[in-house]
């Protein structure tokens, strides 16, 4: 079926920066491509976890629903998640993950990474954007609005993608990690984390991406180019 390790993605970063985010893949087609993910909802209403085959939307009222089938992403990336290596090892805060995927596999430079932590954290800060105001609004907007939140002493799973540089636009380059806690009653968009004891940190490197476009009449209006710094600003 499904192959491990490959990423399947819906749409592009950029286009969410135009603000196409009014349609999008069903979450039952979505569930087909794998067990862990990332990504949003339309209008971009809140950030999406996909953990254990399961959708989760967290929202920016800071409760979290799972979604139903029929609901659209205009933006996720899923895998089938199978770790190639399990460790327990210190995790001091967000940077720390680099040193940790590093060391798995330092020839991943310009290779993508998914992983998945989960452990008890200190401190952990994490956001969860509003949705659009109106159609068609920029992501890049919707910074000031966001909910976030801190949490002291939580106990979660992280799900995360790192992407090389260059692909800045389509994905997110570098880190991308939604948080979800472990009573799935808090989570977001992960800005920084700390952490005093171990956590267990899963690790897969992957070579294969499939990126699937909208055909929608907004996708094809949309005028997109790679705002490196606002797509840092937002999603860093
Ligand atoms: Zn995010």
């Amino acid at each position: 079926m499904v192959e491990p390790n490959h990423i399947y993605q819906y749409s592009i970063i950029n286009a969410l920066m135009a603000g196409v985010a009014d349609s999008g893949i069903p979450v039952s087609q979505f569930t087909s491509k794998g067990n862990q993910g990332i990504g949003t909802f339309t209008k971009i209403q809140g950030e999406l976890v996909l953990l254990d085959d399961k959708v989760y939307q967290l929202q920016a009222s800071g409760s979290i629903r799972t979604a139903g089938p029929e609901e659209q992403l205009p933006y996720a990336v899923a895998t089938q998640y199978e770790p190639q290596r399990t460790i327990r090892t210190p995790l001091k805060d967000k940077d720390d993950i680099d040193r940790v995927l590093e060391e798995f596999n330092d020839h991943a430079g310009n290779l993508f990474m998914s992983y998945r932590v989960d452990g008890r954290f200190k401190k952990l800060k994490a956001r969860t954007v509003r949705g659009q105001e109106y159609e068609g609004q920029p992501l890049s907007e919707l910074g000031s609005k966001q909910a976030v939140q801190e949490y002291e002493d939580i106990e979660g799973t992280i799900v995360g993608f790192r992407a090389p540089a260059a692909w800045q636009g389509f994905m997110v380059a570098g880190e991308h990690m939604h948080f979800i806690d472990r009573d799935r009653n808090v989570g977001g968009h992960l800005l920084e984390l700390e952490s005093d004891g171990e956590v267990e940190f899963g690790v897969a490197v992957v070579n294969n991406v499939h990126i699937e476009l909208p055909t929608s009449e907004k996708f094809n209006a949309a005028r997109m180019t790679t705002e490196d710094a606002g797509i840092k600003g937002i999603e860093g």
